[in-house]
C-alpha cells in the first residue's frame, strides 16, 4: 500500500499528510525518549495505549468547550486531527513537586504546590527545551501576549478538569505538558489544544499508593511500563476486552 506523505517525524509520532486538505494523520509510535534524547527505548504496544487515551481525553475536553486539534481515531495506532501551526511552547501545569521542579528548588518529591503553577519551555532540541518567560516569548516572537493569554486560560481549565477526571478513577494529577497550535479558520485564527495528553507527557501516581503510572517508570528503570500505560487505559475505561492482554499482570489492582 502506498503510504500517505510524511510530513513529520517525532520522537513518538509521525504525521502524514491526511485525507484533506487542512487535515493530517497522527501515528503513535512505540518510541520512547528521555532526558534529552539520551535515553531511547521501544515500549511495545505504548503508541497504542496512547493513540487511545489521547482520544478519550480529547473527546472530554471537546465536550467541556475546550478546543483541540483532534477529529476521530482512525485505528489502532492512528488518528485523524487539523492541522495546525504548532506554537514552540511546552506548557506545563504542575499540581504536585516532581521531576524538574524538584532539582531547580530543592524541593521534596510529592509536596503539594501552594497554588498550580504554569511554566513555559521553548520548544527546541539543541537547546533542551529551556525554561522561558512570557517577555523572551513576546521578544522572541514565539506567541503573541494574545497567544500566551490563551495557552493559559485554556491549561488552567484543562488542569482543573483533567484533575478531577483522573481522581475519579484513583490518579492524581501531578503534573503535564500541553502543546497547542493555532488554527486557521475563514478568516479567524484560534488556540487550540494539539499534540496528545498521556502518560507521556502526564505525570499520574496511584492515590492511594503513589505509584508512579506514567513515562517515569521508563526515565527512571521502574519496570512494567506498558503495564502502568494499560492501567491508566483501563481505569479511563477505554481497553476494549480485545485489547487487554489477560496474561500481563496490572501493577496495581
Ligand atoms: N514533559 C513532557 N515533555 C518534555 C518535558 C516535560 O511531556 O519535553 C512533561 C513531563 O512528562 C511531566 C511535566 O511535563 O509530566 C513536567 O516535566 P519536568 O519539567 O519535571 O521535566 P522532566 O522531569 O520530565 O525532565
Amino acid at each position: 500500500m502506498a503510504r500517505r506523505r510524511r510530513i513529520y517525524e517525532g520522537k513518538a509520532k509521525v504525521l502524514f499528510e491526511g485525507p484533506e486538505p487542512g487535515t493530517l494523520v497522527q501515528y503513535f509510535k512505540d518510541d520512547a525518549t528521555a532526558f534529552n534524547n539520551s535515553k531511547h527505548g521501544i515500549i511495545s504496544g505504548k503508541g497504542v495505549l496512547n493513540n487511545r487515551i489521547s482520544e478519550y481525553l480529547m473527546l472530554r475536553l471537546a465536550e467541556i468547550g475546550v478546543p483541540t486539534h483532534f477529529v476521530r481515531r482512525l485505528n489502532m495506532r492512528e488518528q485523524l486531527v487539523r492541522e495546525v501551526e504548532i506554537i514552540p511552547i511546552e506548557v506545563v501545569i504542575r499540581n504536585i513537586a516532581a521531576g524538574s521542579l524538584c532539582k531547580r528548588f530543592k524541593i521534596e518529591e510529592g509536596t503539594t504546590l501552594p497554588r498550580s503553577i504554569v511554566e513555559y519551555y521553548y520548544k527546541s532540541d539543541e537547546l533542551g527545551d529551556p525554561l522561558v518567560s512570557e517577555e523572551h516569548i513576546t521578544a522572541f516572537g514565539w506567541a503573541t501576549t494574545q497567544d500566551i493569554d490563551d495557552m493559559l486560560a485554556l491549561g488552567l481549565r484543562i488542569n482543573d478538569f483533567l484533575t478531577g477526571l483522573f481522581l475519579g478513577v484513583g490518579l492524581r494529577l501531578v503534573d503535564f505538558k500541553l502543546e497547542f497550535g493555532r488554527l486557521y479558520e475563514n478568516e479567524e485564527v484560534r488556540v487550540v489544544v494539539a499534540d496528545e495528553i498521556s502518560p507521556d507527557n502526564c505525570r499520574l501516581w496511584d492515590a492511594k499508593t503513589n505509584e508512579k503510572m506514567d513515562k517515569d517508570r521508563f526515565r527512571n528503570d521502574l519496570g512494567n511500563v506498558k503495564e502502568a500505560y494499560q492501567e491508566v487505559a483501563r481505569r479511563l475505561g477505554v481497553l476494549s476486552e480485545a485489547d487487554i492482554d489477560l496474561k500481563t499482570p496490572r501493577v496495581v489492582n
